[in-house]
């Protein structure tokens, strides 16, 4: 199961209607080992497509390796449909390279259903998970975090 902070799913979901009809991407991290995604990093999809995302091989490096700098690590990669519904494709699970990572997924297609859905991908398979949007963290540190990597996030939408 994905616990998840309701104002970072809010930022993706806005992003994603930025950016639509193009697919929207990008990463939560969070404290390394925690589990718990604290800080919204809007990526760039490099391939303008309404199909699939890519991220920018420069930025991708850049910002795995402020995640290693701040000893946090991708608890979320997540992406926008356009014109399909949160399901995950055949592309995406091709594509999946953190096998520790949750996928989540939103539409932006009117005629689907938003999500958010969570998918665990491993060995070309994947698993949907539950996902739980939460108002706040059960441990306030991290809510803490949440507070600090917010006005960073929104500026980016
Ligand atoms: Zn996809």
């Amino acid at each position: 199961m994905l616990i998840i902070h309701q104002l970072l799913v809010d930022i993706i979901v806005c992003r994603a209607r930025t950016d639509h009809p193009m697919e929207t991407c990008g990463v939560a991290a969070g404290p390394a080992g925690s589990g718990v995604p604290t800080r919204l990093i809007v990526m760039d999809n490099a391939a303008k497509s309404e199909n699939y995302f890519q991220f920018d091989p420069h930025q991708q490096l850049k910002v795995w390796r402020e995640m290693e700098f701040n000893g946090e690590e991708p608890i979320v990669i997540y992406h926008s449909h356009t014109n399909s519904s949160a399901h995950i494709s055949q592309t995406d699970i091709q594509y999946a390279f953190e096998p520790n990572v949750h996928y989540l997924i939103v539409s932006t297609d009117h005629q689907h259903r938003l999500g958010p859905r969570s998918f665990r991908i491993c060995n070309d398979r994947s698993v949907e998970e539950k996902v739980k949007v939460v108002s706040a963290y059960r441990d306030d540190a991290f809510n803490r975090l949440i507070d600090t990597g917010i006005s960073a996030a929104v500026a980016s939408v």
